[in-house]
């Protein structure tokens, strides 16, 4: 499992001797650089740590594999660099997988999108095929961050970062994603729905990295709704619904229902999906929906929101979105049809 908080690692402490270092990079066959050097006690707010800027995917697993789950990829650093620099995490190395080729890329397989390592939220938002084949996340990614996070940070690195609250974690577990994670052990596939293990955790292993993530893609008539509500735009949601359904034979069907904010994991609600599946939406139906949620969902106090507010919002959104994406279902369909 990777935890990604906390300062369970020792070695990142201020203090440790350049003796230390130098013995860590000569057991990797390098001479310490001059950088290294220059992080010794009080010069930097993070805790000191190493750099690797991994040229291929095999040298980010085996410098993994070296720190002895000491060692944290970097991507984007959006997430991570506040969290080093207020010392709640001290790798003891970056391993940068930035300057690794062929993980920026998004490619249509099949009936899926493979999204690189290195993608960035931009990317993502404005690409042709993300916005023909996936019109919901392409709706998503504009409630995402703001510019300047948006052009640095990553679609994977927010999975593995794993926030409740963050659009790309749902994301994949609404759209059925599969996470392929890389270690010197080889590669293994991980469902999305055995991934998010708690708030800021997964079910990766220290010396894991992902190199990609696949979802699906949708079928051109289907409908989506994606209903967010933050107090200001670009923060993180105190409550978001996203939705997919089709229309056939006047009904519902493939109705998928993921929620996040509201729990300690992004969360795919089968039972919703279930009660809408094979109905058309109507106000008894939404009601019915609206109910349920409250008896499914458990979500948590804090500075934001109360409990009892965020299963409220959860109503209300679901609500909005269901309706939202039956009218999108009933256009695509029509214009299917014609
Ligand atoms: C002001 C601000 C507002 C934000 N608002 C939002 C928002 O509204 N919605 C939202 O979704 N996000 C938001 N974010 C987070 C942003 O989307 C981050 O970019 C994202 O969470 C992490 O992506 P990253 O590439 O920057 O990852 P990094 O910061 O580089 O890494 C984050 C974590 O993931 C791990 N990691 C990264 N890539 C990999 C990999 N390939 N394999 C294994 N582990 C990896 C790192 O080791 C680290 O633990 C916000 C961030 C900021 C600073």
């Amino acid at each position: 499992m990777q935890v990604n908080f906390g300062v369970r690692h020792g070695i990142g402490e201020a203090g440790r001797s350049r003796d230390d270092k130098a013995f860590r990079y000569a057991a990797r066959g390098r001479a310490m650089p001059a950088s290294a050097l220059a992080t010794d006690v009080g010069e930097m707010k993070p805790a000191p740590f190493d750099y690797l800027a991994a040229t291929s995917a095999s040298e980010a697993a085996e410098a993994l594999a070296a720190a002895n789950g000491d060692g944290k990829i970097i991507a984007g650093g959006q997430s991570l660099m506040p969290m080093i620099n207020f010392r709640l995490v001290k790798p003891a190395i970056l391993i940068d997988i930035n300057r690794i080729a062929g993980l920026d890329r998004i490619e249509k397989h099949g009936e899926r999108l493979r999204i690189g390592a290195t993608v960035r939220h931009r990317m993502t938002a404005t690409d042709a095929l993300v916005h023909r084949h996936i019109p919901i996340l392409h709706d998503a990614m504009h409630h995402v961050a703001h510019l300047t996070v948006r052009n640095r940070g990553t679609f994977c690195g927010s999975v593995c970062h794993a926030d409740p609250a963050a659009e790309m974690p749902m994301m994949t577990l609404l759209l059925n994603g599969t996470i392929a994670a890389l270690s010197i052990r080889g590669e293994r596939q991980i469902a999305a729905s055995d991934f998010f293990v708690g708030s800021l955790m997964t079910s990766l292993e220290p010396d894991e990295f992902v190199t990609s993530i696949e979802i699906d893609t949708l079928p051109l008539d289907t409908g989506w709704g994606f209903e967010e509500f933050s107090r200001r735009h670009g923060d993180f949601a105190l409550a978001c619904v996203a939705t997919t359904l089709r229309i056939v034979d006047g009904v519902a069907r493939d109705v998928r229902f993921g929620m996040m904010g509201v729990g300690e994991t992004p969360l795919r609600l089968p039972e919703i999906e279930a009660r809408i599946e094979g109905q058309a939406i109507s106000q008894a139906l939404l009601q019915d929906v609206t109910e349920a949620l409250k008896g499914l969902l458990h979500p948590n106090t804090d500075i934001h929101a109360s409990a009892d507010y965020r299963r409220h919002l959860a109503g209300t959104l679901a609500r909005r979105a269901l309706r939202d994406a039956w009218r999108r279902a009933t256009l695509r369909k029509d214009a299917a049809d014609a």
